[in-house]
């Protein structure tokens, strides 16, 4: 290679990602006075909400909340039109931050990160992309998501549909019509709760396709009233306070009563204001309903009885009804509409668990039972979650050590950013942080203010290694374990658990002792220096 196109290729941090977290981190990175390099597969900014633009997408967090805090001014200058923000506003939002602090000059687009590897000489890493292209940076953030690995499902046949195939996780930015249309959709998650209902007010007939059932809350969305705007204007410093040691990055704290300390009337009563509030809010009624099988067992009731009554056909009930694990240890989902969906004539449930599919044929869907004619299939299938994005990498640390086989049985870091064998290396929102269980936005600024805080310091310290030490990872690892073993997130088969990809390690990989111990637990090892890193001068 040239000597200048060396030069000119070489950074001093490298962030992979431009969604929430990476854009910030390079905007951040930038404000340091670092040369800082983001590498984006897409061809703009959004991450999460560039992808998943299919129609009903909408945050379940309020979006006053679900927004950067880093600049006071941006955060009195940006007006949420909704009480929890569609994807396309969410987009616009990205899209102003991007452009209001000149982010996308730091950017490559296109350009999909598939090997970072590691020289033990140089401490250098040199990052390729699919077109060939290599960058090199000392530093390497990988703000790569926790919900990006999309699983296309390995049915027999599923390559030879003939009709329209599409993917939530990979939505056409152009729209898709479904007037007329004979539609299916495999997955009932978030994703296939919020799209299904759109889908079913346009198309011919829609079958859904439900290996699982999942609880999920009527979101309460409505306009921001231009008083309710003013005041959250007029609070919001006291707002984020309240936001940055919170159990989930948000101002609403949990109830303290636990569910059997409170009579029956006031157990009702605090249920019926928290199912108002959405499913976010509906998963924290009582401090210890993901805890104790009793309490949550009340939620349960309270949820099955709000759901019934929403359906016409209760054998259709029946199997919407999950009764395979503790309400709240999947994901509560939001909708809009969902279960009263199936009350209309051209929207079918077919029940995966009674007649599983067989197989995908070029005109449709083959289960044990029956076979569905189908124009378009819509895959809701989910994610690779947490570990997937990295793992899809070839990342090759000091020694040789590759992710894949550090991570062969099971994923252990430090506090998420550090795995031993990587040096100044930092994974974001990464398994062992709280990330998917509190506010994204906030939970971002914290990791990459810790991250690029660290590279700092070496930076003005003369360090040009750090590397997280093998006993913190696997004693932070043990820990979070041990947190999770305490709560009943760990009966269920979710995703959080590694459960809906096959082969892949059983463990609880997010935080759940909550955003504000997490974040006390980094405060603390920044405080005192770094000393569950090897800092090598
Ligand atoms: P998901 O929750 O993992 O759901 C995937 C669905 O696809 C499940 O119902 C799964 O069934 C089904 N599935 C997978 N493979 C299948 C197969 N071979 N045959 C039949 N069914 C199959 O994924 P998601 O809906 O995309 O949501 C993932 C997460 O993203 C959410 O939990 C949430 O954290 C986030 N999200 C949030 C929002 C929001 O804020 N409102 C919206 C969308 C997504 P099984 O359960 O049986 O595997």
């Amino acid at each position: 290679m040239h000597a200048s196109a060396a030069q000119a290729d070489h950074h001093d941090v490298i962030i992979i990602g431009a969604g929430f977290a990476g854009l910030y981190g390079v905007h951040r990175a930038a404000r340091a006075g670092l040369n800082v390099l983001g590498l984006e597969t897409g061809v703009d900014v959004g991450g999460t909400w560039f992808w998943n633009r299919y129609p009903g997408a909408r945050c379940d967090v309020e979006s006053v909340d679900y927004s950067y805090s880093f600049d006071s001014e941006l955060q009195q200058s940006w007006t949420w039109t909704e009480r929890f923000a569609a994807q396309p506003e969410i987009l616009a939002y990205i899209n102003h931050v991007a452009e209001r602090f000149d982010l996308r000059k730091h950017y490559r687009f296109e350009q999909t990160v598939t090997a970072a590897h590691f020289d033990d000489e140089s401490g250098i890493w040199t990052v390729g992309t699919a077109d060939g292209s290599r960058f090199r940076s000392r530093f390497v953030v990988f703000a790569t998501g926790c919900l990006s690995a999309p699983i296309k499902p390995n049915i027999p046949g599923v390559e030879t549909f003939a009709g329209e195939e599409l993917f939530t996780a990979r939505w056409p930015e152009e729209g898709v019509s479904f007037a007329g249309k004979r539609v299916a959709v495999i997955g009932t998650g978030s994703s296939g709760i919020q799209v299904s209902p759109i889908i079913a007010r346009e198309a011919e007939a829609l079958t859904v396709l439900q290996r699982s059932p999942n609880f999920s809350v009527p979101i309460p969305n409505r306009p921001w009233t231009m008083q309710e705007q003013e005041q959250i204007r007029a609070t919001y410093p006291a707002r984020r306070e309240k936001s940055y040691y919170a159990p989930a990055a948000t101002p609403h704290p949990s109830l303290t009563t636990k569910a059997l300390e409170l009579s029956a009337a006031e157990r009702e009563q605090a249920m019926e204001e928290r199912w108002n509030g959405g499913g976010v809010l509906f998963n924290k009624v009582f401090p210890d309903q993901n805890s104790d099988l009793a309490a949550n067992e009340l939620v349960r009731e309270f949820a099955v009885a709000k759901i019934r009554a929403k359906i016409d056909d209760q054998s259709v009930a029946d199997d919407l009804i999950p009764t395979d694990h503790p309400i709240g240890t999947k994901r509560i989902c939001t909708d809009s509409g969902y279960y009263e969906m199936f009350n209309r004539p051209n929207v079918r449930l077919v029940n995966l668990r009674r007649e599983p599919i067989e197989e995908i044929t070029p005109t449709g869907i083959r289960t044990a039972d029956e076979f569905v004619e189908i124009d378009t299939l819509v895959y809701a299938t989910g994610f690779d979650a947490m570990t997937g994005a990295l793992l899809r990498i070839d990342i090759t640390g000091a020694r040789g050590t590759k992710l894949a086989d550090t991570w062969a049985d099971g994923p252990v870091t430090y506090l998420g950013f550090g795995i031993h064998g990587f040096p100044n290396m930092f994974s974001i929102n990464s398994v062992g942080t709280p990330s998917v269980m509190a506010n994204m936005v906030l939970h971002s600024e914290q990791q990459l203010d810790w991250v690029l805080a660290l590279i700092e310091h070496c930076g003005a310290q003369g360090i040009r290694q750090v590397e997280a030490r093998a006993e913190a990872a696997s004693t932070w690892t043990d820990h979070l374990m041990e947190v999770a073993e305490g709560t009943l997130f760990v009966r269920a088969n979710s995703w959080y658990m590694g459960a809906n990809v096959e082969g892949k390690k059983r463990v609880f990989m997010p935080y759940i002792g909550g955003f504000g111990n997490y974040r006390r637990f980094c405060d603390t090892e920044r405080d005192n220096g770094y000393p569950s890193f090897e800092l090598t001068r």
